[in-house]
């Protein structure tokens, strides 16, 4: 299949054209006319810098929550818990209260860093395509066509972050601000488009 309006070879299932962004399916994007009286093309819309920070922020919330909910049972079932409060720290504050701490600390960043990867790559490869940030704020991950993306290469989207954070000044992230598809690094890494699509 070919686009229709620029001729360019369409990729199975594509929801709009990767070349010029003429959108085939309602499902891609919303279609904003900027001038009523000239016909308007449905054109694919990108979601921009500041709604995906400000859904970055509401995730930001909904995951230390989730390490709270979920990392405080772990800590009390794995006996650390009860290890602590046998601690005294005024009179045997040993190099076993040292471990302890570390163990506290190791397993709350295990905990994170499996939650906050879990959190995207199960909600982003869902019918929702989006984490709660996102879904609330009506932008979904696609693959570069605008199609749901699996968990693998949202998993991939997810650990490309890392990347996009070795990059100075925030520019990794910034870029979604400023590249042609609005693709912050971790998303051209991944090859993942985020679109605005009011719900
Ligand atoms: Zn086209």
């Amino acid at each position: 299949m070919y686009c229709s309006k620029c001729g360019a070879l369409l990729a199975d299932g594509a929801m709009f054209c990767a070349a010029c962004g003429l959108a085939f399916s309602t499902a891609a994007a919303i279609v904003r006319p900027m001038n009523a009286q000239v016909a308007t093309v449905p054109r694919v819309e990108y979601g921009g810098f500041w709604l995906r920070f400000l859904a970055y922020l509401i995730d930001s919330v909904v995951i230390v929550l989730g390490v709270c909910v979920l990392a405080i049972p772990l800590f009390f079932l794995t006996g650390l818990g009860a290890f602590l409060s046998e601690i005294h720290p005024e009179e045997d504050w040993n190099e076993n209260g040292v471990w302890v701490l570390i163990a506290v600390f190791f397993l709350f960043a295990a905990a994170s860093l499996v939650i906050t990867w879990l959190y995207h790559a199960l909600m982003e490869s869902s019918e929702w395509q989006a984490t709660v940030g996102k879904k609330a704020l009506g932008l979904v991950v696609t693959d570069m066509e605008g199609r749901r993306v699996g968990f693998w290469r949202a998993t991939g989207r997810h650990f490309a972050k890392i990347v996009t954070n070795m990059v100075p000044a925030f520019i990794g992230f910034i870029m979604a601000g400023f590249t042609e598809k609005k693709q912050a690094l971790h998303d051209m890494i991944a090859g993942c488009l985020i679109l605005h699509r009011e719900s």
